[in-house]
């Protein structure tokens, strides 16, 4: 049974009839914690025809290259901290790294997107890493490293990069103090501004359901995530890791973080969402279900088998047991439960792909 209320604050964040933050705030609110299952169906297949509408019934892939798990920093919510003692430490040479996006190409995927801790490789290593990557043919590079100067995301640019991921954990001052030792929101708004300013496709995000979190802050991050115009966001559960100050809190909801990725949707028509790891790493498989909630985003993992266990941001990750030589079955398989095809491109948003000249990137509108 719909609620007047659920139906009006999803007209609300759809249409963008919204006359103040306050207001679109209460509605996006609304929208999160809606339970009830007509209602949950109404807004994420809301979402998906918005998706489809304005960007394809298609779903990119991207392979995750995890590079390093070594950390400088002190995250209370995960695994690679460099409080936990327990942690198997590895760090991926470059030849490695270039042999995984190889892998990765000779798969029919066209874009690697390299991860770490915040381990303070060396800035020249990286761009050397990235200039060998670019040299395998038209594969696009996103990274994942953390926060670095300036400087170095200008010589990472300038070897080839072309995506950046750093997701703001949370746009609340006081809550992300409560969740990071020594670090301030601050410096991290300054690295996505030059990012942006970089000319990187720049993406951002939040886990959903981490202790201290609300539906009221999640809604303030939604909105900061449109005014800033990022061309990719990423969401997923909090999962508690046992060797962390946060490991007694309980894991997110799935619920939520549907809802959070449906609402995102509905605000940022274009924007690149994956059905994370994380939500493929609950009590089963809910990647299609993120599918069918909005996102369009796979990101099957081509780091060394070997290796994938001892990169535990998370305990129970999926992708540990994942078959690289069965990748493209899996991809297909995932998108078509969650009622999309497959695009192999590199899938660039909209805005670059035309900077690009790429015309499979584009999509119907
Ligand atoms: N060091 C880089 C950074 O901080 O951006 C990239 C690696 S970091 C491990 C990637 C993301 O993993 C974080 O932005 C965080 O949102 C997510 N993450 C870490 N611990 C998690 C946990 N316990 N549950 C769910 N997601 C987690």
């Amino acid at each position: 049974m719909i609620r007047e209320a659920a139906r009006y604050a999803l007209a609300r964040v759809k249409t963008r009839n919204h006359s103040s933050d306050s207001e679109l705030r209460k509605a996006l609110m609304l929208l999160l914690e809606i339970s009830d299952p007509d209602e949950t169906v109404l807004l994420c297949e809301t979402a998906c025809t918005v998706r489809n509408e304005s960007s394809g019934a298609r779903m990119a892939v991207r392979a995750l290259v995890e590079t390093s798990s070594l950390c400088n920093n002190d995250c209370y919510y995960c695994g690679l901290n460099r409080g936990n003692k327990k942690a198997h430490r590895y760090k991926l040479g470059r030849e490695d790294i270039v042999c995984c996006a190889k892998d990765a190409f000779s798969h029919g995927i066209r874009t690697v997107v390299l991860q770490s801790g915040e381990d303070g490789t060396h800035a020249g290593e990286v761009a050397d890493t990235i200039a060998d990557i670019k040299k395998i043919g038209d594969i696009a590079v996103t990274l994942s490293f953390g926060e670095r100067p300036r400087h170095e995301y200008a010589l990472w640019k300038e070897a080839g990069a072309d995506r950046y991921l750093l997701r703001i954990e949370s746009t609340d001052p006081e809550l992300y103090a409560s969740m990071h030792r020594n670090r301030k929101l601050e410096s991290r708004l300054e690295c996505l501004d030059a990012l942006q300013e970089l000319g990187y496709q720049t993406g951002s995000g939040i886990m959903i359901g981490f202790p201290g979190q609300t539906a009221g802050h999640i809604a303030d991050d939604l909105i900061f995530f449109t005014k800033r115009g990022f061309e990719m966001i990423g969401m997923g559960p909090f999962i508690p890791h046992p060797d962390t100050p946060f490991a007694r809190a309980p894991s997110g909801s799935v619920r939520t973080t549907l809802n959070a990725i449906a609402a995102a949707r509905l605000c940022m028509p274009n924007v690149w969402m994956p059905a994370t790891t994380a939500l493929g790493s609950m009590d089963k498989d809910w990647r299609p279900d993120a599918l069918r909630s909005g996102a369009n985003v796979l990101m099957p993992n081509f780091s060394p088998q070997e290796k994938r266990k001892l990169y535990s941001i998370y305990p129970g990750k999926r992708c540990i047991g994942e078959r690289t030589a069965l990748v493209q079955q899996e991809c297909e398989s995932i998108a078509r439960a969650g009622g999309l095809t497959v695009d192999w491109s590199r899938a660039d948003a909209p805005a670059f792909a035309v900077t690009l000249g790429k015309a499979s990137s584009a999509g119907p509108a």
